[in-house]
């Protein structure tokens, strides 16, 4: 993939001189904190109650601690905070790779504005996070070994680039195109959120039984694939970026992360009813299918029969 010389994104931010303090054992157990304080204030008397308020406040003040995060609760055990560690210097290869996500955030941006606007729609960019093994987020503490996501709350794509290692080496898929469909897939569950589908799919949640649930979320995995291919169709159209190899990069990639193989890889047997992102061959053809088509109405991956996905 050419992308060297191409404007960068400015919605970009490199959090990787960071650690996350607190949020599961450390020095902040942020929910564990904030339900102990919250029992002392229910049984305590009027005094007692201003104590711990004034106490409270203080404290976070003191220790720069936000007083919010005392009371958020996450899986991981805690909010915690991001704190920057000041020797952090990235190297070559880290500042290589940022610049890198920064032009293929910036040709997303470029792509699905023009895209959008064809439709009569205002594109709006979402934000991306770079960080390293863990960070915050507003839904609680992002950690590297879930592997990129995008949270549609604040609109914004979390990567630990480490994943593409992992990729690599665990997955056998390498390539620079095979990272970019990793991120246009990410985009694309932007672009949904922008289209309403995420909110239509996500309100779902806990008012259908859990394998029709996971079946929306292969139509909607399906469809972030789909996007990528759409961008990357468009993309090749403007920027003419694509080298020899680089499609099979990402078909590859697609095929490395379906949900069939990485269950035979994990567990040594596949379990349809748990699929939430489409069987390797499905993520490759709607891949392929928005690459060739390049139209976002081709992509409806909600009115086709689930068996013909
Ligand atoms: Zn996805």
């Amino acid at each position: 993939m050419r992308w060297k010389g191409r404007k960068q994104s400015t919605n970009v931010e490199d959090r990787r001189g960071t650690t996350v303090r607190g949020g599961g054992g450390g020095p902040v157990a942020g929910g564990a904190i904030g339900s102990l304080l919250f029992a002392l204030f229910r049984r305590g008397s009027g005094k007692t109650k201003l104590i711990l308020i004034v106490g409270v406040i203080a404290a976070c003040f003191m220790f720069k601690i936000n007083p919010l995060s005392l009371f958020m609760s996450t899986p991981g055990g805690g909010s915690g905070q991001v704190v920057s560690n000041k020797n952090y210097k990235p190297s070559a290869k880290d500042q290589e790779m940022f610049e890198y996500l920064s032009t293929l955030k910036s040709d997303n941006e470029i792509i699905w504005k023009k895209i959008l606007a064809a439709e009569g729609m205002q594109y709006r960019p979402a934000k991306m996070v770079i960080y390293r093994e863990k960070t915050t987020t507003p839904g609680g503490i992002a950690d590297a070994r879930m592997g990129p996501f995008y949270l549609p709350a604040n609109e914004t794509v979390y990567i630990d680039p480490s994943f593409f290692r992992e990729l690599e080496e665990r997955f056998g898929a390498k390539g620079d195109f095979a990272q970019a469909y990793v991120i246009a897939h990410e985009v694309g569950h932007h672009i949904q959120k922008l289209l309403g589908l995420t909110d239509k799919v996500h309100s779902q949640q806990g008012r259908i039984s859990k394998e029709e649930y996971n079946k929306l979320s292969v139509r909607l995995e399906l469809q972030a694939d789909f996007l990528a291919g759409v961008f990357a169709h468009h993309a090749q159209e403007k920027f003419n970026f694509l080298e020899t190899g680089d499609i099979e990069e990402a078909m590859r990639c697609a095929e490395a992360i379906g949900d069939d193989r990485i269950q035979q890889q994990s567990q040594g047997h596949v379990q349809p009813d748990l699929f939430t992102h489409g069987t390797s061959a499905q993520r490759k053809r709607w891949f392929m299918r928005g690459y060739q088509s390049g139209r976002i109405n081709d992509g409806n991956t909600f009115n086709v029969r689930y068996e013909d996905l």
